[in-house]
């Protein structure tokens, strides 16, 4: 049984979507994470890896056949071009792969846990798009607890994604993840009911 409301879940970095996500899978829903999907996509093998190495050079592979990822992400952080050249070749594949993933998924509503959404504008086939919030300084500071960057580091992926407001304009549903995770999940709790009751009707 295909799930009948699919969610886009997005949110930037350090807002929480991680969180959100495993509450969704901790109820039973199927979750689908659209950055499993990229790297499942790249592994040797796949066709996106050989269109990758065509495009970019077999300087992107490392000595065991394996995406270097820094190796592509130096050549695409500063060419929009070559980047959207990359996007070109992975997107259509992982919005396919997502849809086959919502498709086969027995749950009555199903999550798809897509970053750069609002980034991207990718037309993925979405019923709600649910936006997880947080007040920019509590993402630098969860990001930098998280993963030991620097602050000045935080704030340039900052500053490279949308901002709030762009995110929220895209939101049917927001959650602001600005206080405990009692909280986060407590929020989660009602728009759960409030799936269900739509993939219901
Ligand atoms: P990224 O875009 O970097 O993958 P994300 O949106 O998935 O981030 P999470 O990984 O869910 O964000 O959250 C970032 C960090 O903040 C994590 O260490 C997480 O445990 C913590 N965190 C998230 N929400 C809360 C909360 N409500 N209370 C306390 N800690 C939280």
């Amino acid at each position: 049984m295909a799930c009948r409301l699919r969610i886009g879940l997005t949110g930037g970095i350090g807002s929480g979507k991680t969180a959100a996500s495993a509450w969704f899978r901790r109820q039973g829903i199927a979750v689908i994470d659209t950055d499993d999907i990229a790297r499942q996509l790249v592994e040797p093998g796949q066709p996106a890896l050989d269109e990758i190495v065509r495009e970019f050079g077999a300087g992107i592979l490392d000595a065991h056949g394996r995406l270097d990822r820094s190796a592509l992400r130096r050549i695409v952080f500063r060419d929009a071009g070559r980047r959207r050249r990359l996007e070109q070749i992975l997107h259509p594949r992982i919005r396919a792969r997502a849809g086959q993933l919502a498709d086969a998924a027995g749950t009555p509503y199903c999550v798809v846990v897509i970053p750069l959404l609002v980034e991207t504008a990718s037309p993925y086939d979405l019923d709600r798009v649910l936006v997880i919030d947080a007040p920019e300084e509590l993402q630098i500071q969860r990001v930098m607890a998280r993963n030991g960057m620097s602050r000045e580091e935080v704030e340039a992926i900052l500053a490279s994604q949308a901002g709030r407001e762009a995110r929220l304009a895209a939101a049917d549903d927001v959650v602001v993840n600005d206080g405990d995770l009692k909280r986060l999940h407590g929020q989660l709790e009602g728009l759960h009911r409030k799936y269900l009751a739509l993939a219901e009707g």
